[in-house]
């Protein structure tokens, strides 16, 4: 089967509509990343993702809704602070976790009696909600361990002839996925962060606390939070390494490493300085551009034919966490400091 990359008409959606209630999956756009999308009721349907992805069973998938009414199905209460947070945030880039009600197979929160549901603003992924009639289980719709895809392309690239259809609705808002939460009942517990920012949920909570797993590799043994948090996640095939420093030591030390067929990930303008192969990832003091570039230049550092790349540290307040908790992850929690 070859996968098509339709536009996405009223007809295109309504196929791909078609497709999900036939227990088929559709790569679809969201402001944060492409998810690979299932009916969320359908236990046959979500374990083709996986299948698709080669997503480790352990790992939950996020239900994407596009209403109260379709949360109240899913869940089994829902907490004040949740109310709280979605007058604020949804429709959004915030995943929250809950309660999960019987109507959802296991197959979606691999194993958990929790859920993490997610209300997208991204009108393609809203209309395909909306004519499916479906909760949609979507992780990114990328191969397990690549870095996420974020134009309908990326999708192609690793799943073709896995899925039958992908809609294209042009690169992706934010670039980064969601921010993931806990709710408790007087805090929230931040597991991913994303565009959705630490200094934005305390606007709305005052008190939240960022998981040990944000920043810090997990031990094989500890337990996690969110089961994301232990996996291979966003790796070019080069060996990435962080590099803490201002630009000038950074320059230093990528001269003095020539002999490592290297190649540097760097903001922009930086590459002119610098003579060996390089991806730019945005301009230093624009984290926005920075998270919305992020995972295509990690993709394009497999064209470079470098074995090893070295990064620059994006500013890690605001969206810059999120980016920072991503390159760690691609970079195998690997940074050097100068
Ligand atoms: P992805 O869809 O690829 O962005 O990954 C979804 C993320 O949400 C993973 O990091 C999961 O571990 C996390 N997640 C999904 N469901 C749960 C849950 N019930 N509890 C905690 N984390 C979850
Ligand atoms: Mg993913």
């Amino acid at each position: 089967m070859d996968t098509k990359v339709l536009i996405p008409t009223e007809e295109n959606i309504a196929y791909a509509a078609e497709l999900l209630n036939k227990g088929e999956v559709v790569g679809m756009p969201t402001e944060t990343v492409y998810g690979l999308a299932a009916n969320a009721y359908d236990e046959n349907a979500v374990e083709k993702i996986f299948k698709a992805k080669g997503r480790p069973q352990d790992n939950p998938l996020i239900v994407h809704i596009n209403s109260m009414d379709m949360l109240n199905d899913l869940v089994e209460n829902i907490p004040q602070i949740a109310y709280k947070l979605a007058s604020k945030f949804w429709p959004g880039p915030l995943t929250m976790i809950f309660h999960k009600s019987d109507k959802i197979p296991l197959a979606v929160t691999a194993g958990l009696s929790t859920i993490a549901i997610r209300y997208p603003s991204n009108k393609v992924a809203c209309m395909l909600i909306e004519e499916s009639g479906l909760p949609l289980a979507a992780p990114s719709a990328n191969l397990s361990g690549r870095p996420s895809p974020t134009t309908a392309n990326h999708v192609f690239n690793d799943l073709n002839t896995k899925i039958p259809a992908i809609l294209d609705g042009g690169p992706c808002e934010f670039g980064l996925e969601s921010t993931v939460v806990l709710l408790a009942e007087d805090k929230v517990i931040l597991l991913r962060p994303g565009a959705i920012t630490l200094e934005m949920l305390k606007e709305v909570v005052p008190n939240v606390e960022v998981n040990k797993g944000v920043l810090h590799q997990v031990a094989d043994d500890e337990e996690v939070a969110s089961p994301g948090m232990k996996h291979t996640h966003y790796s070019p095939r080069a060996n990435v390494c962080i590099i803490d420093s201002n630009f000038e030591q950074f320059k230093k030390y990528i001269e003095a490493h020539k002999d490592e067929n290297l190649g540097a990930m760097v903001f922009d303008g930086e590459e002119l300085e610098l003579d060996v192969p390089c991806v730019t990832f945005g301009d230093e003091d624009d984290s926005i551009i920075q998270a919305k570039l992020l995972f295509n230049s990690l993709r394009a550092i497999d064209n470079l034919g470098v074995d090893r790349i070295y990064a620059r540290m994006p500013d890690v307040n605001g969206i810059g966490l999120a980016i920072y908790n991503r390159l760690i992850r691609a970079a195998g929690f690997e940074v050097i400091q100068l």
